[in-house]
């Protein structure tokens, strides 16, 4: 009996549920334990279901008595290291999430549903070793197959996408094969460097850069933010880091938001790297590419790992540096399932792995800044924009009482003319994609609302369309008051159509390019509206945030901002830090090159306080005094702020669900100065999809007091829910929305 005790082999296993533990699973029927390793999947029954469940550990014993057994195993390599796994339990634990919904969100979807993990995408060309003894010289009568070993003696091997990329022939890759001198074996996926440029020189780094580079130790941990202006050579800084840790035979890890992982941004470091292999990981792949990067950067195949929020969950064994570009960006941040900040975890995986951890921007986030403003990360500045471009000149221009013509100033409106004419390109940013913002009936006041959200619909034109921004709910556009039938409806506002129609006939001879969510399916699509813009050529560009990130357009020498008021009234506290931020975003794209930049600012309100200050005193000066006003009011990031959310159909529901749970919290922690709570409040966007959303918001003075609260108040949540009610633990909340 004794020995049959210590025989049994218990599965412990993430089983994607929404339920904040491991389930004991027997190994499946059949299989030695000893085939098995923490870190593979396999098949699990669940409720009548089967899932794709992580093993995380074997042990000998379980609570319960009837176990049931896995059904198949799934991998023979370990997917998830031991690094990995404790940083995924680190996750699971810090933003109280079920840790199955954790590894689940860590692994790209062809692998959440089974799918095997090993095929390579990408064939690559190599030398054999008698391919890798020949002379330089050798195979002098056959030039396009000496051309190709030689190509090979210096880079080691070439994927089928670089031979073709740098006009070598398949049937020299043939000859050389058939001579026994190369090989094709399997690997993993790379985007080949710009057509012709074999690979593009590093600059001579100016001293500010020098500088920074001199004091990153890539030796072990520590968190630094690189706070330097839009275009002052932020990004050489991340290519030289990655070129040491490449060198020291590490894999380095690049996130970048959403919109800024562009074709451009790829090639760039491509072009750089021409020898190492680039996993990509973003939503813009297809599934099966995406699966393949993936497993490229967690065999450690890939050196150099590229992607938005998810890949900071990506198991890199080799890890050497983690780089955060734009450190700000709200897209860091998972706003649903488990709620994540890329960034925050950025400096908890480079702890835990004892590698150095870069965030970068030229508008960081308060969070960042206030770290660094402290010494808990160390504070780097590039003050100069790099090479010979200027900082741009920088105008408000009062649009109170001014004649707009769709939203735009006559002045500023000469101004583009003016910029066109002398040959070069202006970018107009609006904040709003579609027509019109609201549709209304300008005889009974009616206005065209989201049948499932507490918000207007938005006019597309174009497709004859209102749609919700927030559900994505369509209805066909109406030509008659659907409340009084009057046929004086009117577009209310404007967007980035509208714009687009008044600048196309008011500058007919100039391509105009419209970049927002709706002329963009793709990344390559953007990559393509924008070749004009990156030719050179005078062209006018207009959208909307997607065109403050990233793109580096040296030839526009004008900015116009066309409504700077939209973040100077909400009830959101961080919205004048991310208007702050957007703007000097817009602004930076300005004269980028050797041409000199103007940024011209459209505001009814020129004398705002907080637009003075940014406009004048810049982004670093403007987001230090708004520190001071959240530390005067007691906010983040000076304070731990969590909201416990819930949604439901049923409104009271949702409200008697959190006015329990603050009852419970209170019961535990009763409020003081140091545990605030308020709520339950309706979420800004009271209703979204048919659903009334309220939270409860937690404050404290140290995030060790709001831990082990928000982990009473789960597992009381897993135990006390309505069916149809959702609710959620948002840690470090990042939008009151
Ligand atoms: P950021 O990421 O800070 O916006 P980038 O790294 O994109 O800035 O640099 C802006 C431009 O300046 C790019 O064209 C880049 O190639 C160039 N650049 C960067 N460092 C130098 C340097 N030391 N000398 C000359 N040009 C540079
Ligand atoms: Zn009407
Ligand atoms: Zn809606």
């Amino acid at each position: 009996m004794q020995e049959a005790v210590q025989q049994r082999v218990i599965l412990q296993l993430a089983v994607p549920v929404p339920l904040r533990r491991l389930f004991d699973y027997l190994p499946p029927e059949g299989l030695s334990p000893q085939a098995l390793a923490p870190g593979q999947r396999l098949w699990v029954p669940f409720a009548g279901r089967k899932l794709v469940a992580v093993l995380v550990a074997i042990v000998g014993e379980s609570p319960l008595a009837e176990l049931k057994p896995a059904l198949e195993q799934i991998d023979s390599t370990v997917l998830f290291d031991a690094h990995s796994r404790r940083f995924l339990a680190w996750i699971a634990d810090y933003y109280q999430a079920p840790v199955g919904e954790v590894y689940a969100a860590a692994m790209p979807a062809a692998l959440r549903k089974g799918k095997p993990a090993h095929h390579w995408a990408e064939q690559w060309l190599q030398l054999t070793t008698e391919g890798k003894g020949l002379p330089q010289t050798a195979l002098a009568r056959a030039p396009k197959q000496q051309a190709l070993l030689q190509k090979l003696l210096r880079d080691g091997r070439l994927s089928r996408a670089h031979l073709k990329a740098q006009g070598h022939s398949m049937a020299a890759g043939r000859g050389l094969q058939e001579r026994g001198l190369v090989e094709w074996v399997a690997g993993p996926t790379v985007p080949p460097p710009l057509p012709g440029a074999d690979a593009s020189l590093a600059p001579a780094l100016n001293s500010e850069q020098q500088q920074v580079l001199d004091v990153m130790d890539c030796s072990r941990f520590s968190a630094s933010l690189l706070e330097g202006v839009t275009g002052s050579g932020k990004t050489e800084i991340y290519l030289r880091l990655i070129e040491r840790v490449l060198a020291a035979g590490r894999q380095a890890l690049l996130l970048v938001p959403e919109i800024g992982l562009t074709p451009q941004t790829l090639r760039r470091i491509a072009a750089r790297f021409p020898d190492h292999s680039i996993a990509a990981l973003h939503s813009g792949l297809a599934e099966g590419e995406r699966a393949q990067s993936w497993l490229a950067a967690a065999a450690g195949q890939a050196d150099i790992v590229i992607g938005t929020r998810s890949a900071i969950m990506t198991p890199l064994p080799r890890l050497g540096v983690v780089i955060v570009d734009e450190e700000h960006d709200a897209s860091f941040k998972q706003q649903d399932g488990v709620r994540y900040s890329a960034r925050d975890l950025a400096v908890v995986l480079g702890r835990n792995t004892n590698v150095p951890v870069l965030l970068g921007s030229a508008t960081p986030a308060l969070e960042t800044l206030h770290n660094a403003l402290t010494g808990r990360y160390r504070h780097l500045h590039l003050y100069q924009r790099a090479g010979n471009a200027h900082p741009p000149q920088i105008h408000v221009v009062p649009t109170l009482r001014e004649p707009l013509e769709a939203g735009f100033s006559p002045q500023v409106l000469r101004h583009i003319g003016d910029v066109l004419a002398r040959g070069e390109q202006a970018l107009v940013f609006i904040n709003r994609r579609g027509f019109a913002p609201a549709l209304t009936c300008d005889d009974c006041g009616w206005i065209a609302d989201c049948a499932h959200c507490s918000s207007k619909l938005t006019l597309h034109r174009r497709q004859g369309q209102l749609r919700c921004h927030h559900c994505d709910h369509r209805r066909p556009l109406v030509n008659s008051c659907p409340q009084c039938h009057s046929h004086s409806i009117a577009a209310l506002g404007g967007g980035t159509e509208r714009s687009e129609e008044l600048l196309l006939q008011r500058f007919a001879s100039y391509p105009v390019i419209r970049i927002d969510r709706d002329t963009t399916g793709s990344k390559q699509a953007l990559d393509k509206l924008l070749a004009p813009a990156r030719d050179g050529q005078p062209c006018l560009l207009l959208g909307t945030q997607m065109l403050a990130k990233g793109h580096h357009l040296p030839r526009v020498t004008l900015v116009v901002i066309q409504d700077a008021d939209g973040g100077l009234f909400s009830a959101d506290f961080r919205a004048p830090e991310r208007t702050g931020q957007l703007l000097a975003q817009v602004a930076g794209r300005a004269g980028r090159g050797s041409l000199h930049g103007r940024v011209l600012v459209q505001s009814r309100y020129p004398e705002h306080p907080l637009l003075q200050r940014l406009l004048d005193k810049g982004y670093g000066d403007f987001a230090r005094q708004l520190l001071e006003d959240r530390i005067a009011a007691q906010l983040p990031p000076v304070r731990a702020m969590a909201l416990v959310r819930a949604e439901c159909e049923e409104p009271a529901w949702a409200e008697a669900f959190l006015q329990s749970a603050r009852r419970y919290m209170q019961s535990l922690a009763p409020p003081s100065p140091q545990l605030l709570y308020l709520g339950p409040v309706p979420a800004l966007l009271e209703r979204k999809s048919g659903r009334f959303r309220f939270y409860v918001q937690v404050v404290a003075q140290q995030r060790a007091q709001l831990q082990p609260l928000l982990a009473r108040v789960s597992t009381w949540a897993e135990g006390n829910k309505n069916r149809r009610l959702r609710w959620a633990v948002d840690m470090d909340a990042q939008d009151l929305s």
